[in-house]
Order: C-alpha cells, then sequence, then structure tokens
C-alpha cells in the first residue's frame, strides 16, 4: 500500500512538473507588482537623460541604479561594478548577485541593457530596466534554488558591447569558465506602442548562431510563454532572438531567451522615446510576466 501511494505521488509530481502548474505563492508575489512604482521608475529613468554610453547621463543611471538595489536592501557586497572597455569608450556593466540555496553555483541570469542614443530611452530600454528592479526588488527575500544575477549593461547601442565584454571576458577566463549559467533571460524593449492594444508579448527563441543549444532555447522559451499566460493577462507569441544582448551570451554557447514587445514602436533611438509615449500598463503586465517566469526559472520557494 505504502509503495503503490508513494509511486503513485511521484508521477502525480512529475506530470506536474511537466504541465508547469500554476503556482498560487507565485502569484502571491506577482501581484505584490505596483503600477505606481513601474511609472516612477520610468519618470526617473526619463529625467537621467541621454544615456549615451561613455557619458555622464550613462554613468549617472548605473548610479540610480545601483541606489534603488540599496534601497530594497541588497548589501554591497551583492553588487558588483564591472568596467569595459572598447578603443577610447569606457563603460561599466552593474551586476546584482542572489544566491541559491540548493544550487548556488549555478545561475540564471536576467538581463538588460540601461544605455540610450538620441533619447532618454524610456522603451527602450528603461522598460526592462524598472521591470528588473521591480523584481529584484519583490523577489528579494525569497528563496531560490538557483543563484539569480541581475545584469544592466552598457554599450549595448554601440553593438553589445558591454554583454560582450562580460560573456566573454567575465564568464570565461583564460579560455576557462568562471560562471555556470543555467541560462540568460534578456529584457529589451518592453514599452509598447501608446495608443494601440498592446495585449501580446514576444517570446524570443534562439534560432539561429550555434544550433547546438536551439532546441534548449525553443524549450526555455515555452516555458517563458506560459509563464507569460499564467501570470500576466498577455498573450505570448514567438520570434527569433536578435539585436540584443543575448547574443553575445548565444556565441558562447548559452541558453537564451528573452521578452520584446509584439508591436514595434518606430521610436526607440529618437528624442521621442519618452514616458509620454510608453504604455505603462503594457510595461506593468509584462513585468507580472517577468516575476512569474523569474521565479519558474530560477526555482522559487512555493
Ligand atoms: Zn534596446
Amino acid at each position: 500500500m505504502k509503495k503503490i501511494t508513494a509511486l503513485l505521488l511521484f508521477s502525480l509530481s512529475t506530470i506536474t512538473l511537466n504541465a508547469q502548474a500554476f503556482i498560487q505563492s507565485y502569484q502571491d508575489r506577482v501581484n505584490l507588482l505596483k503600477k505606481e512604482d513601474i511609472i516612477s521608475n520610468l519618470k526617473e529613468f526619463e529625467k537621467l537623460g541621454i544615456k549615451t554610453t561613455g557619458s555622464l547621463e550613462n554613468e549617472n543611471a548605473l548610479k540610480w541604479i545601483k541606489e534603488k538595489y540599496l534601497s530594497f536592501g541588497y548589501s554591497e557586497d551583492q553588487i558588483e561594478e564591472d568596467p569595459f572597455s572598447v578603443g577610447r569608450l569606457k563603460s561599466k556593466n552593474l551586476i546584482i548577485t542572489k544566491k541559491g540555496t540548493v544550487y548556488p553555483d549555478k545561475y540564471v541570469i536576467i538581463c538588460g541593457h540601461f544605455d540610450s542614443i538620441n533619447g532618454p530611452g524610456v522603451n527602450d530600454n528603461g522598460s526592462g530596466t524598472s521591470i528588473m528592479l521591480e523584481t529584484a526588488k519583490i523577489l528579494k527575500d525569497i528563496s531560490t534554488e538557483y543563484s539569480i544575477k541581475f545584469i544592466h549593461f552598457s554599450g549595448e547601442e554601440q553593438g553589445l558591447y558591454g554583454s560582450r565584454h562580460f560573456a566573454n571576458e567575465v564568464v570565461f577566463q583564460n579560455k576557462t569558465r568562471q560562471i555556470d549559467i543555467k541560462m540568460v533571460f534578456n529584457l529589451d524593449q518592453v514599452g509598447g506602442k501608446k495608443g494601440m492594444f498592446n495585449d501580446t508579448v514576444f517570446c524570443d527563441e534562439d534560432q539561429g548562431g550555434s544550433s547546438k543549444n536551439n532546441a534548449a532555447s525553443t524549450q526555455i522559451t515555452k516555458e517563458l510563454m506560459t509563464c507569460t499566460t499564467l501570470y500576466s493577462p498577455l498573450q505570448a507569441k514567438t520570434d527569433p532572438a536578435e539585436h540584443s544582448d543575448y547574443i553575445s551570451f548565444e556565441k558562447k554557447g548559452e541558453i537564451i531567451t528573452g521578452f520584446f514587445e509584439y508591436l514595434r514602436s518606430d521610436l526607440p533611438h529618437t528624442a521621442d522615446d519618452t514616458f509620454a509615449n510608453t504604455d505603462v500598463m503594457y510595461v506593468f503586465n509584462i513585468g507580472k510576466a517577468t516575476i512569474g517566469a523569474l521565479q519558474h526559472f530560477a526555482v522559487a520557494n512555493k
């Protein structure tokens, strides 16, 4: 009898894992996200100006992000500045590490760039930046089995400089892997088109480069789509991963996925990429999907 019960319980739990069940405690944490906090992040991000890599505005944006993490209660030793240079251009990424309980040496990376060009970049990529901040705030005291690195990249707009430096020279040193990465979850340009009905998000799947990690990307992208429909009101569709920081990781064989707006705004990289032209409700909803998905990928306590 005992044996049968154990077997039954085992098969039930296997089914649950495969079906990627809804988890109420994940939803409860998703529900802690406040639209007002997304709004104030986006407005503050706009005020920081045009964050061209190498500029004072870019440095100030990095300081602003760092101050946020400190205000959430992250300690100085969880926060690292990661300087890089390309030719005469110098800038820094910001990395925040939260240790996992079961696999402390295996990392889920959630990332997005904070640099902009020609405008304040509220959609591209204040949207992803503000979601990462709120996600880190809400999950600060939630234990996860895997470690998490929240990485804010600079130099994206000039050619993925910050992420390339990190993937090539921090993850690897002298051709030896230093950081074991479970997966990379990138957020870029998730501000939507103001005035449109933004009810869908693209989940980006690795369809290029080395084919050996494409199947793994397809799998986690499916999981990302499921998380989106479980924990947010949005619909999910897939598109190929391209032109953002996850590509630096893809080139090193990492497993990648990410969010990108479905209805594509033509304002990024212009002076009109502002708060007024961003669909706050859409950012808020993608924030919900992100908090659900990150708990799923890092296996948060239930
Ligand atoms: Zn971008």
